[in-house]
């Protein structure tokens, strides 16, 4: 039988090797290190954790996370059944002896007779045979030359500039209102396609002192800080002066606050959709590298924002991701080359866990591809569905950035609760939901 061959022995590559080896069919995997290394990666080992030695939340009724840790359970997943025995105490959280484990990934790939590990640089995608490309955020430039080649220059980004994301039920729309600047589009819902937030002078400069005293994170040794063209953390403008942001992603021209259309805002926050369900807003132009922590105090001064939940914060980070909506089809593959899937990180996902889950799928239909079979991806309700769903047609392509499992990615159900205070019943209705539509699909192969 035909090997599936791997690109990247990372924490996608390697749950999609032995997922795909478990299935009966050979895998070659070929990885650079440490012949060639990243400026993350310390070792040669497989799925090596490169910064947190943490899975994050392991609670699978309330957390997103946590019900993408049950389902790679339930698929027999090596990530997770080698995170577990290597497990740290660390509350409700995941965390892991990060050496035990990635050695423990290694030995068992190792192992595994129909896996041979191949080491040295891929340097072209190849233009036959059954492919995954799993070389995370720091794909090698020439690789990354390669796959700009085929898809377009501006298809696969070296650095995420992530605006924070809010959940929309969170939005006190008391405040909050629904404009597109000067009522620009042709529908109603394009005149309507932003949520503005308004701010008094009073208001704009407590947010700028707050602003500049944030704590920030530092870039890691040889990120060279590329966001300089386009994209500046807005902390970095307000650094140039106290008015460029009132004049650049706050201005607040060309709206009229519907709740008082006689007062003229001394700046406005502009939140635009992020995805088709309309549950996820992204902050625009807010891109940061203020820490977590600071993020939310100071995002949550924005009128409106007071009571925001966040499905993710902002960033900016050397990250090589494709832009997955318009290049990959719902069972991961190229579209221009259908013989190349992705998975992991490149796909515009983010996260140990959920490039591993990633992983997991693309090795699952490269297996079935390879016994002559279709694997449709599991149901938008689950969360594996629900990720390869937003990456690969739910999110909007022109803004499209690096996401985390959360449940704003999960379709509302209509008899749960809205607002923050229907999280108790409406979590575990997903996270119930989520497993048995999982289950099924497991069941189904
Ligand atoms: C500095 C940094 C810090 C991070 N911190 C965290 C964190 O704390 N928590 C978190 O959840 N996520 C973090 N991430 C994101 C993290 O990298 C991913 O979540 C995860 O590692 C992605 O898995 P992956 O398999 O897609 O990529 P990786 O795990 O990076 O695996 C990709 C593999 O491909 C190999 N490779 C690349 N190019 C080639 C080539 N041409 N030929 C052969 N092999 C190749 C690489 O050597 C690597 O082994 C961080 C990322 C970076 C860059």
């Amino acid at each position: 039988m035909e090997p599936v061959h791997i690109i990247g022995a990372g924490l996608a590559g390697s749950e999609a090797a032995w997922q795909i080896a478990r299935a009966g069919v050979p895998v070659i995997l070929h990885e650079m290190r440490p012949a060639k290394g990243t400026f993350a990666h310390k070792t040669g080992d497989c799925a090596e954790m490169v910064c947190s030695n943490s899975f994050r939340s392991d609670d699978d009724v309330m957390n997103a996370v946590g019900q993408l840790h049950w389902e790679m359970r339930a698929a027999g997943g090596l990530i997770m059944a080698t995170a577990d025995r290597h497990r740290l105490p660390a509350g409700g959280a995941l965390a892991v002896d990060r050496e035990a484990f990635s050695a423990a990934v290694t030995q068992a790939l190792q192992a595994e007779p129909l896996i041979t590990v191949v080491p040295g640089e891929v340097t072209d995608l190849p233009s036959d045979g059954n492919w995954i490309v799993a070389t995370g955020p720091l794909t090698s430039d020439r690789l990354a030359q390669s796959i700009r080649g085929v898809t377009g220059t501006e298809s696969l980004a070296f650095f995420d500039a992530i605006a924070p994301i809010v959940h929309a039920e969170t939005i006190d729309m008391t405040v909050a209102w629904e404009q597109s600047r000067y009522d620009k589009g042709e529908t109603e819902a394009e005149r309507r396609a932003y949520i503005n937030c308004p701010m008094t002078r009073d208001q704009y400069n407590a947010f700028i002192d707050a602003l500049l005293a944030a704590e920030k994170t530092e870039f890691h040794e040889g990120e060279t800080a590329g966001y300089f063209d386009g994209c500046l953390p807005i902390e970095v403008m307000a650094e140039r002066g106290r008015e460029t942001l009132r004049h650049g992603p706050m201005k607040p021209v060309g709206l009229t606050n519907a709740h008082k259309p006689d007062e003229k805002a001394y700046a406005v926050v502009q939140l635009r959709r992020d995805n088709a369900l309309g549950t996820l807003y992204n902050i625009v132009g807010f891109q940061t590298k203020m820490k977590y922590g600071a993020q939310t105090q100071v995002f949550r001064m924005i009128p409106g924002l007071e009571n925001a939940s966040f499905a993710r914060l902002g960033g900016i980070h050397r990250n090589s991701f494709l832009n997955s909506p318009t290049l990959l089809d719902d069972r991961m593959r190229l579209r221009q080359r259908p013989n190349l899937r992705f998975a992991g990180q490149v796909t515009g996902v983010e996260g140990y866990v959920e490039s591993a889950a990633m992983g997991l799928l693309a090795g699952r239909m490269a297996a079935a591809q390879a016994l002559g079979r279709d694997l449709p991806p599991p149901a938008p309700t689950t969360a594996m569905g629900a990720l390869i769903n937003h990456i690969t047609g739910g999110a909007e392509a022109k803004t499209f950035q690096p996401m985390n499992v959360n449940f704003g990615l999960f379709p509302p159900l209509d008899e749960a609760r809205g607002g923050r205070k229907g999280r108790k019943d409406r979590y575990p209705a997903y996270t119930q939901r989520a497993k048995d539509d999982f289950s099924a699909w497991l069941a189904a192969q």
